[in-house]
């Protein structure tokens, strides 16, 4: 049941906050807490239609927007970004449950893009060739596509957004973003800034919703493109629906992620990573590692050296007061997300693991009402169970015992998903033939998360990603750009052609 005592939170279009109630709402909750602390909207066709006509309307005059004063924009929404983060921070905090420095490091991320971004004006430069045939040049343009459609997951409510805005709106785009309707806080934090640093309104929209938004922007003829990030089978979803329509899109899904460690690895240095991997973010990272591939004989010693960090973890409220320092560890997104989690360690525990660490069993600090589950770690887990095949998305590291590098490599390769995946050894070799051999969009070699930094792209492999372009880099510019050739002949005056209706040929 609505609770209508607490605060709406609006849909942000041309500009300005929706002033009509909605017709429906879904409940955002302090997930430390687990309370709920505001009503987000959930769009219906008007406000779809609504979003999507002010970007739509503030397209012509946005593209056509010099390249300086579209740069300065950006650079002064950079700066504002920069001094205010820590805003930002605790608001995804308070909806999220991450601790306030790992959200302000989400934050940091989504800025190397902006940062990126400000850089467009060199890569938005065309080619151009003179006398591509006798008095003919040949020149290309780069060009915006209209308006863009970005549907975000709540892991990662300011990095993920801020994965393709900057660079969609840099180069002449308008944008409707559709968050996660359980963290939609920061995206409106996002658009309030972006006003402040001078951007035109409608160039950049916040709508909220659930399937109903995400539809109206598949199947809208004024979205050219859609950027999506959430789970492998709504990610399919968007991918196939999206290219039926016509739309360009990219679609990033779901992952595994595999840490496969071998015998010559530092162990002190492999279990601390796979703590910092694993547990961060509560797990609900796309490139958390779920799983350690250790080579014997080495799991029973990594397993005594993870168990006795998990012992030290804190778990509680990530946002720190004067008498609360911050934990490693906040709660979890939602309740049914804490369950669903849940479940997962029991059917590992039915499949035959040893549960060694059960973060049902947690107390975390202060809040007793919170979706709370601590760090998880599961030794033998079978390759066959479901807690080894699918998608967890929490804190519940497993470890799978193999035999060699081939054996490891072969579960990596065989898995539904590319996501990443990191290899832990001292042996040059090993890494080099790991890199060639692995099918999986990024790879860290003693790096445990290794995300791409901005002038690459992010993306995964097999079932992390359907569409043929990454996240960010130069194929995030590539994405929100097509590109004209013009071939032009200014005639000289004393040289007419006269008619020949043959195919053009140069000479
Ligand atoms: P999700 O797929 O449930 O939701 C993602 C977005 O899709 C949200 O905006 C949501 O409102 C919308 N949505 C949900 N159900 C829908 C439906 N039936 N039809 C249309 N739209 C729908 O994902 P989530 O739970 O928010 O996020 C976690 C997932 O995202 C995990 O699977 C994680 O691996 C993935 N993820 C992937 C990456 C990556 O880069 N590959 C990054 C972050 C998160």
């Amino acid at each position: 049941m609505t609770d209508t005592a607490l605060p709406t939170i609006q849909h942000w279009i041309n500009g300005a906050y929706s002033t009509a109630a909605p017709t429906r709402t879904s409940p955002v909750f302090n997930p430390a807490l687990g309370t709920a602390t505001g009503n987000v909207a959930l769009a219906d066709d008007a406000e779809i239609n609504a979003a999507i006509a002010a970007a739509k309307a503030a397209f012509p005059g946005w593209s056509n927007t010099s390249i300086a004063k579209r740069q300065n924009i950006i650079f002064k929404f950079r700066e504002l970004l920069n001094e205010r983060k820590f805003e930002l921070a605790k608001i995804i905090t308070s909806e999220h449950g991450k601790v306030v420095s790992d959200a302000a490091g989400e934050i940091q991320r989504g800025l190397e893009v902006v940062e990126l971004a400000t850089g467009f004006p060199h890569i938005m430069k065309g080619d151009f060739t003179e006398n591509a045939s006798t008095g003919v040049d040949v020149f290309s343009i780069k060009q915006a596509l209209g308006v863009v459609g970005i549907i975000s997951p709540f892991n990662f409510p300011a990095m993920v957004p801020m994965w393709f805005f900057p660079i969609a709106i840099a180069v002449g785009n308008t944008v409707v973003l559709k968050p996660s309707e359980k963290d939609p806080s920061a995206a409106l934090w996002l658009a309030e800034l972006w006003k402040e640093a001078g951007l035109p309104d409608g160039v950049f929209n916040v709508l909220h919703g659930d399937k109903q938004a995400v539809d109206g922007l598949l199947n809208h003829n004024d979205v050219a493109a859609i950027s999506f990030v959430g789970s492998t089978p709504i990610a399919q979803y968007i991918y196939e629906t999206a290219s039926k329509n016509g739309k360009r899109v990219q679609a990033l899904g779901g992952a595994k992620n595999h840490m496969l460690v071998l015998p010559d690895a530092d162990l002190d240095l492999v279990a601390d990573q796979a703590i910092n991997a694993g547990y961060g973010s509560a797990g609900e990272r796309c490139m958390a590692i779920s799983v350690v591939l250790a080579i014997e004989p080495v799991a029973d010693q990594l397993i005594e050296k993870v168990t006795e960090r998990i012992a030290k973890l804190r778990i509680g409220d990530g946002t720190p007061t004067d008498t609360h320092k911050e934990p490693d560890m906040g709660p979890i997104v939602s309740e049914v997300h804490r369950d669903k989690i849940a479940s997962y360690i029991q059917i590992a525990k039915d499949d035959g693991a040893d549960v060694l660490v059960d973060g049902r069993d947690i107390t975390a600090e202060g809040a007793d009402g919170g979706f709370w589950l601590g760090p998880t770690l599961i030794d033998n887990l079978p390759t066959t169970s479901r807690a080894y095949t699918e998608e967890i998305f929490g804190p519940v590291l497993g470890i799978v015992r193999v035999k060699s590098f081939e054996e490891g490599v072969e579960l990596i390769n065989t898995g539904q998903f590319g996501n990443g995946t990191a290899i832990f050894t001292n042996d040059g070799g090993a890494a080099r033939r790991f890199q060639n051999e692995i099918q999986v969009g990024m790879i860290g070699i003693n790096v445990p998360i290794p995300v791409p930094v901005a002038y690459y792209s992010f993306g995964g492999w097999k079932d992390s990603a359907f569409g043929d372009s990454k996240a960010y880099g130069l194929q995030g510019f590539h994405f929100y750009t097509r590109e004209k050739a013009v071939t032009s002949r200014w005639l000289d005056p004393a040289k007419h052609g006269g008619i020949n209706l043959g195919f053009p040929e140069n000479d």
